[in-house]
């Protein structure tokens, strides 16, 4: 099975969690264990033979880092940082760093995973990879913040570059941070590089439109999954699990399109209204409060609530593993559109297909950030900028070729939407590995 193929060829992990990687082992399944699965279904489907299916089971380079931060009191705390490298058969390594006390060297693999998946699914040339720190970002001031990317950049520095691996931001990182990845890479080089990272300010060489492409992207495949399953926009309704660099920019797209998104919610709580919510409005409220909670245009309701409301359209945008065996059974919705990656397990998965719910899965749906994020290397790279409305008409062509191409697969082999699209970016990462041969 999957589960266990990179096992006996996987580099070693410092985490004792990590010492017995087969599923059956595992108390609790981790993303990692879904992202297996979901390749393991991929080269099922496409034949490939063992030693293919551990090679891209199997990252290409780890690195794990300690992170030393100087606090502003003077004391010294100590923080773990990765960077895996998945895949490199299309291209330079691609794909966020995030600040999560979560983070581990098993989800971060996870996420490089499916980083391969999404840039070959939409056809941009890069390989996947992820980074993360595990560290609160809530919790330290922006002065420690810019001190650990320092660090974290300068150690991670023989592993990045704009024809290397590119980094860009993920949860609990923004623009900011990728200034601070952008100096201190470049710094290092003595020359300004800006094409080192994505998600860059303006200022530096960022895209229009990169800061809301996520979210337009996820907007633009809930429009397609509703006509799609035959609704009308502007008479769905729709929830969304998190407001932050994909939700909150995806409820308002959904509410510009027409969509009624009664429910919104963020780490601290969740906001109701039958009839839609303000979202304008409850964008300044989270301005000027930081939270969801307090909102006086709705009525407060539990978070894990929000997932199983009677609304046409879920939009999970915060993080991995909320639809669960625990409460798939119990979601309404008819169409699953996932912002955040990975907010579907396995088993979860088979239920809501059982339920003939249609998932729109992360590699498709979320992927608006990362074909921006190309944009922006390109633009970068060639030091000559696109108009908004070219990047945003750019965004939208390649959202609806992808989308249409997972649909036909889907049809003909009468896959879900996940399956089929872990099949064409399988089979495409695939090709690519062959025609370049394995060497020596
Ligand atoms: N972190 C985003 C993602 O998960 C964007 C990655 C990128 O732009 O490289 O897709």
């Amino acid at each position: 099975s999957g589960d266990d193929a990179a096992a006996p060829v996987a580099p070693s992990d410092p985490s004792p969690a990590d010492a017995s990687p087969s599923a059956v082992d595992h108390p609790t399944l981790g993303p990692l264990d879904d992202a297996r699965a979901q390749l393991a279904f991929a080269v099922d489907h496409l034949g490939l033979d063992d030693g293919m299916h551990r090679l891209l089971a199997t990252p290409r380079r780890e690195l794990t880092v300690s992170v030393p931060l100087r606090r502003d009191d003077g004391s010294t705390t100590l923080f773990l940082g990765h960077r895996v490298q998945h895949n490199f058969s299309r291209g330079p390594a691609k794909g966020g760093l995030r600040f999560s006390p979560n983070v581990d060297l098993d989800e971060v693999r996870a996420l490089a995973m499916w980083m391969t998946w999404k840039c070959a699914l939409v056809d941009v040339p890069y390989g996947g990879a992820k980074g993360g720190i595990a560290i609160d970002p809530r919790a330290h001031s922006q002065a420690e913040l810019e001190r650990v990317t320092r660090r974290y950049t300068s150690e991670i520095m023989p592993l990045i570059g704009p024809e290397q691996d590119i980094p860009a931001p993920d949860i609990g990182t923004d623009e900011r941070t990728m200034a601070w990845m952008m100096d201190t890479y470049s710094v290092n080089v003595g020359h300004t590089v800006p094409g080192v990272v994505t998600g860059k300010p303006l200022s530096l060489g960022g895209s229009l439109g990169r800061a809301s492409a996520t979210s337009r992207g996820v907007a633009h495949a809930a429009v397609l999954a509703m006509r799609h399953r035959g609704l009308d926009p502007d008479a769905s309704t729709a929830a969304v699990q998190g407001f932050g660099k994909v939700g909150r920019d995806a409820a308002r797209l959904l509410a510009e399109a027409g969509v009624k998104v009664e429910a919104i919610s963020d780490v601290d709580g969740a906001v109701h209204r039958a009839g839609g919510i303000d979202v304008a409005g409850l964008i300044e409220h989270v301005d000027a409060t930081g939270s969801v909670r307090g909102f006086e245009g709705g009525e407060e309701i539990d978070g894990a609530a929000l997932l199983e409301l009677d609304v046409d359209t879920l939009v999970p945008a915060a993080i991995e593993g909320v639809i669960t065996e625990a409460n798939a059974a119990r979601v309404s919705a008819r169409i699953v559109v996932e912002g955040a990656n990975g907010p579907t397990t396995e088993a979860a998965d088979a239920i809501l297909r059982e339920r003939d719910v249609l998932v729109v899965p992360d590699i498709l749906a979320n992927a608006g950030g990362v074909i921006v994020s190309y944009f922006e290397w390109v633009q970068a790279n060639q030091a000559y900028w696109w108009s908004e409305r070219e990047v945003n008409d750019k965004l939208a062509e390649r959202m609806t070729k992808a989308w249409e191409a997972v649909l036909l697969q889907a049809t003909r082999h009468g896959q879900s939407m996940r399956e089929a699209a872990t099949c064409l970016a399988v089979a495409r990462v695939t090709e690519a590995h062959q025609l370049r041969g394995l060497y020596p």
